[in-house]
């Protein structure tokens, strides 16, 4: 069943053995998350190794994306692992406190008492405890609890409507960033980023310490606080994607206006060329049982249609019951939900002009394919940016990109409705072309005499020289 919406699954405890992560490839998996909010740096080299090996037995390539944790705030440990809330009742986040106890906790982030003041709200454990502040004093947050329960310890807080001044990239992420190119991420995603600035640096940390490597990773900004949102268009411009990271989001801006935030945040990626992942929560209730809710079902449906390249897992896979069920059910639920998309390709042209050839040679080729009816678009592509070009515009018209870099082809794993594929391209154009023929037939993909769209730079290995569409049938000598 050819599927063209990508499926991202963090990985954790639940899918850590050769055996379950060889299923979940199977199942689907085309990019794994490594969550560096926990484990050590020896787990996700061990992992990534797992991945790579796993990926290898399977015969594709699936990408790597490190997860910085961000300056997520947090409080403190407690004396008993936690406290309960009551509501009315006073409670006090004490910078200076070491260990906490039913009157007070203590923060990890220092200066959280200097960004506040009276009248602010906390939200705590993902929104699950509320508190008002009623006064600063100091190192001590004086707060009402409004919304009581359980508070364990190392449990997050954010304020509503965000506006808290933690730089992005904290020393632990710089360290990280290192981890991570060391094992051969393919993505970074950052936590947390507010502008564009944000952005630049952990490009430029990644870029650094992947030189070494031969690695400059793909950028993708976790949209999850509420200054995001208004930066958002320079966020994109100085990322390679984004994620609709609906979790702290949610907490920050209030749950009822993520829906809406989400359609808007996809809209402007693809109008920007850029990637987009909607993540959190999709299949939460798998984490326990093997089938989703009817809610679930939908809400995986929704974003698809909405024009996400990816769909994530978290818990679900990392922690869950079910991790292999978990994938077989949302890559079910994205080959249905695209059936029922309708392409607007003409519509999607209008007001558009092109300046770049090979941009303009990508977008003739999709509007050629679409119009014929033809049964697969093959890129050649160095860099794979062709790739991304075409995959921003919805057609039924399944995109495949022939690349010699691995690299390329591992970033491709994200990009919606393109199968990336390894080719060689060393050796002289017509047998180049036959044998990227050769590989889309082999693999199933094509059968003689169908219509093939192909695209392709000449001379051949020079990134950003695509110059060239062609039209051919299967079977057709060259
Ligand atoms: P997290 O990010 O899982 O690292 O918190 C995703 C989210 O906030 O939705
Ligand atoms: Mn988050």
């Amino acid at each position: 069943m050819h599927r063209a919406t990508k499926i991202v699954a963090t990985i954790g405890p639940a899918s850590s053995t050769p055996d379950i992560l060889q299923k979940m490839i199977r199942a689907g998996l085309d990019v794994v998350r490594l969550n560096f909010s926990h484990g050590t740096a020896d787990d996700h080299r061990q992992r990534a190794e797992m991945v790579r090996e796993c990926a290898r037995q399977s015969g594709r390539e699936v990408a790597i994306m490190a997860d910085l944790q961000g300056p997520k705030i947090r409080v403190g440990k407690f004396e008993n692992g936690k406290t309960t809330l009551e509501p009315g009742k006073p409670f006090i986040l004490d910078a200076e406190c070491e260990l906490g106890n039913d009157e007070r906790v203590g923060l990890d982030y220092k200066d959280l008492p200097r960004d506040l003041k009276p009248a602010d709200v906390l939200l705590l454990n993902d929104g699950l405890i509320v508190l008002d502040v009623v006064r600063v004093i100091g190192s001590e947050i004086h707060t009402t609890v409004r919304v009581g329960g359980d508070l364990s310890n190392n449990k997050g807080i954010n304020r509503q409507g965000g506006g808290l001044t933690a730089p992005a990239l904290t020393a632990k992420d710089m360290e990280d960033i290192r981890t991570a190119m060391s094992l051969g991420a393919d993505f970074v995603a950052v936590s947390f980023p507010k502008n564009a600035t944000d952005m630049e640096m952990a490009r430029q940390l990644a870029n650094i310490a992947g030189a070494p490597y031969g690695i400059k990773p793909k950028m993708i900004a976790k949209i999850e606080r509420a200054e995001a949102i208004p930066a958002l268009q320079e966020i994109l411009d100085s990322s390679d994607g984004i994620m609709v990271a609906r979790g702290d989001l949610a907490v920050e801006v209030g749950n009822a206006a993520v829906p809406a935030l989400q359609k808007r945040m996809i809209r402007m990626a693809r109008d920007s060329n850029k990637l987009v992942i909607t993540a959190t929560q999709m299949m939460e209730s798998m984490i326990h049982a093997p089938v989703p809710t009817r809610a679930e079902v939908s809400d995986v449906a929704n974003a698809v249609l909405d024009g996400t390249d990816a769909v994530m897992l978290s818990a679900e896979s990392a922690a869950g019951k079910y991790p292999v069920e978990t994938i077989e059910a949302m890559a079910a639920i994205c080959v249905e939900a695209e059936k029922s998309e309708h392409s607007e390709l003409d519509k999607d042209f209008l007001d558009r002009t092109f300046t770049r050839i090979d941009q303009s040679i990508a977008m003739g080729a999709l509007f050629t394919a679409y119009h014929l009816g033809a049964k697969a678009i093959v890129a050649l592509t160095d860099s794979g940016s062709t790739a991304l070009w075409m995959s921003r515009h919805w057609t039924h018209v399944p995109i495949f990109a022939l690349t010699p870099r691995t690299g390329s082809e591992r970033a491709m794993s994200l990009y919606r409705n393109v199968t990336p594929l390894h080719l060689d391209t060393s050796n002289d154009r017509d047998t180049a072309l036959q044998q990227a023929i050769e590989v889309v037939v082999s693999k199933g993909y094509a059968a003689r005499g169908d219509m093939v769209v192909l695209t392709v730079g000449e001379p051949m290995g020079q990134p950003g020289g695509t110059n060239t569409l062609k039209i051919v049938r299967v079977g057709d000598v060259f």
